[in-house]
């Protein structure tokens, strides 16, 4: 695998408003190889050339390190967000692993989100963070369907596997849920669907599941492209109705996501699982003594 050089690997996020209530970012491989087929981290704004080719960043862990020293205040690092940290090559590279090593070592905590059930492998290191740090897990899941889940998130475990990953962590004590986005139009967006997840999530003993209420998948330039490509491949026909309802919109909404939204948040309410962000960030923060959130403006 290539490396690249990074000056900073750990960074601050400017806001605590920030995805689920971490404090710093951190993204230790650059791409991704998990091929989904509406990824967004592969639009122009991001400006990551060859997205498929995943690199590591040289000196990865000493980098780390370097910074985790150099925080006046510890907080929860986020990981997961451009890039997959359990892609393939984590197996046999373990930097991941090493990363979570050294937030336990310099008393931070972490929200993972990933789309591999790798995650469980490093439920002992998970579970030390947690007794003295918050720790949160999210599994993208975004259909109930294994087939199809094979078609739009080909190169990864398939939901079922998902599934199985966080009945397994939420057995072992930890607090892992579900990232339930994209719902694309026209393929996902069914109330079924969205039963399924919940019913499922309820049945694996997930602590909670997000999502937004508009149902639907975000397309900018070059993710645009690459998603059309892939529909046409795929979803003869889908392309051209997405063109013809949706245009050169970024926000592609459901015209379901009324209904949906109603559907999945009595199924939550039904099963006792929490999907607002700041019940989330509560639940997994809870009895740290970290500084509150400030969460008036979080949903
Ligand atoms: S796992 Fe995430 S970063 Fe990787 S291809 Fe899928 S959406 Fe993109």
């Amino acid at each position: 695998m290539d490396q690249i050089i990074a000056k900073t690997i750990v960074s601050e996020y400017k806001s605590n408003h920030e995805w689920f209530g971490a404090h710093y970012n951190m993204n230790i491989y650059k791409g991704c190889n998990h091929g989904c087929i509406y990824c967004d981290s592969r639009s122009d704004c991001y400006q990551v050339e060859e997205f498929d080719r995943v690199r590591s960043k040289a000196n990865a862990l000493t980098l780390i390190e370097r910074d985790l020293k150099s925080k006046r205040k510890t907080g929860v690092i986020g990981t997961g967000s451009m890039s997959d940290p359990y892609n393939p090559f984590e197996k046999e590279l373990v930097l991941t692993r090493g990363a979570l090593a050294l937030i336990h070592r310099y008393g931070f905590g972490v929200s993972i989100f990933t789309k591999s059930d790798l995650v469980v492998r490093d439920a002992e290191l998970l579970k030390e963070i947690s007794k003295h740090s918050p720790v949160l897990i999210g599994i993208t899941i975004t259909t109930a369907n294994d087939v199809l889940c094979k078609r739009l998130e080909q190169n990864v475990a398939v939901s079922s596997l998902r599934f199985k990953a966080i009945q397994n962590l939420n057995d072992q004590g930890l607090y892992a849920g579900i990232i339930m986005m994209p719902t694309l139009p026209f393929i996902e967006d069914t109330p079924d669907n969205i039963r399924s997840i919940v019913r499922l999530a309820h049945e694996h003993r997930a602590k909670f599941i997000y999502t937004m209420p508009y149902f639907g998948v975000t397309l900018r330039t070059n993710q645009r492209d690459w998603f059309y490509q892939k529909l046409d491949l795929l979803f003869p026909g889908m392309k051209e109705k997405y063109m013809s309802t949706f245009g050169d919109s970024y926000s592609c909404t459901s015209p379901n996501s009324k209904h949906l939204w109603e559907v999945f948040t009595k199924e939550c309410e039904k099963y006792g699982i929490v999907y607002r962000m700041k019940d989330i960030i509560q639940g997994y923060q809870k009895g740290y003594g970290f500084d509150q959130l400030s969460l008036f403006d979080v949903y």
